[in-house]
């Protein structure tokens, strides 16, 4: 399968929320009043996008629709779909050429509060790194759940790549030195950092995400060089409260948003890109390795609106 087709798979949920609610709506209206674009306002906060992105796609199609005339409902879908594109790249979008590194080593870490889906999303940048042609190495610095590394070696050996880690409940800074050295010493292009989203001891989860960013600057000065926050679609409100949180401990510089294939409000990746100043930079639609895509805004939305 395409990844256009995987990606409108992942999104059928939203797609089928959406679209056919809207698609209800054409059909049952003849012309754009009031009462349709209330309507249509309606549909698209029950798919999260959020009241602001919302409004402003409102507000957009009715200074289009006495602009230019729009009066029969059946030129919205293409007018609608031009709006949610504008509203999305208008948004902090970020062009970015996919696992491709140009300083060596690339360090990656990744945060996140607890079963997000940190460790799987790892599992599948790893194999999209080493299927670009790097040697990858992950430290596995979540240290609070027993089963943390043996998932983690499971998505190691799927991808091809390698492991640093240390016995449970160890210090995940200490984990942290021990795989920028490792990666130093034996030249790894790609360094990625497992972090926990709970810890044993009372120290803050958010104190010891600014202590592994010092640990990992001990050595290299310039890393890390990405630290992407993942946020579960599916519980997508909240990761704006998140965004903020983990932003001010290790300044988050992207997102990944994740079981987006296991959520109908998928437009909370519309909101997220467009209220946030973190660009989101890669979707999970699913459980498999080759379930991580990286955002692009365009065919997000074509996947969302096409038929
Ligand atoms: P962590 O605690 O943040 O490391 O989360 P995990 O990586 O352990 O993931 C928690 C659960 O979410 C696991 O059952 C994963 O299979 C699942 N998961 C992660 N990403 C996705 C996704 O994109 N789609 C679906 N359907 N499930 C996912
Ligand atoms: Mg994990």
């Amino acid at each position: 399968m395409g990844l256009f087709d995987r990606l409108k798979q992942g999104l059928q949920k939203t797609h089928e929320n959406i679209f056919n609610k809207i698609d209800r709506l054409v059909n049952a209206k003849s012309e754009i009043d009031d009462e349709f674009l209330e309507n249509l306002e309606e549909i698209l906060l029950g798919s999260d996008v959020g009241i602001t992105t919302a409004e402003k796609i409102i507000n957009n199609l009715k200074s289009r629709v006495s602009e230019e005339k729009y009066e029969r409902t059946e030129q919205l879908s293409s007018i609608l779909r031009d709006e949610l594109k504008k509203v999305f790249i208008s948004g902090n979008g970020q062009v970015i050429e996919p696992f491709k590194i140009t300083n060596k080593p690339h360090v990656i870490v990744v945060v996140g509060v607890n079963g997000v889906g940190k460790t799987t999303s790892i599992g599948k940048l790893a194999y999209n790194y080493k299927n670009a042609g790097y040697k990858v190495l992950i430290g596995a610095a979540d240290t609070f759940r027993a089963a943390a590394n043996e998932q983690l070696e499971m998505w190691v050996k799927r991808s091809g790549t390698e492991i640093i880690q240390l016995t449970q409940g160890s210090d995940p800074s200490a984990v942290v030195y021990k795989t920028i050295q490792s990666g130093i010493a034996k030249a790894y292009d790609v360094i990625i950092i497992d972090t926990a989203g709970r810890l044993h001891t009372k120290i803050n989860l958010m104190e010891e995400l600014s202590k592994i960013r010092r640990v990992i600057q001990k050595q290299l000065p310039d890393a890390p060089n990405e630290v992407l926050l993942v946020i579960d679609a599916t519980t997508g409100q909240n990761g704006m409260v998140q965004a903020r949180e983990f932003s001010s401990a290790i300044g988050v510089t992207g997102l990944i948003l994740t079981k987006l294939d296991g959520t109908a409000k998928g437009g909370i990746v519309l909101k997220i890109s467009s209220e946030m100043k973190i660009p989101v930079k890669y979707i999970g639609v699913g459980e498999q390795i080759d379930d991580l895509q990286v955002f692009d805004k365009e065919s997000f939305v074509r996947a969302l609106l096409e038929d």
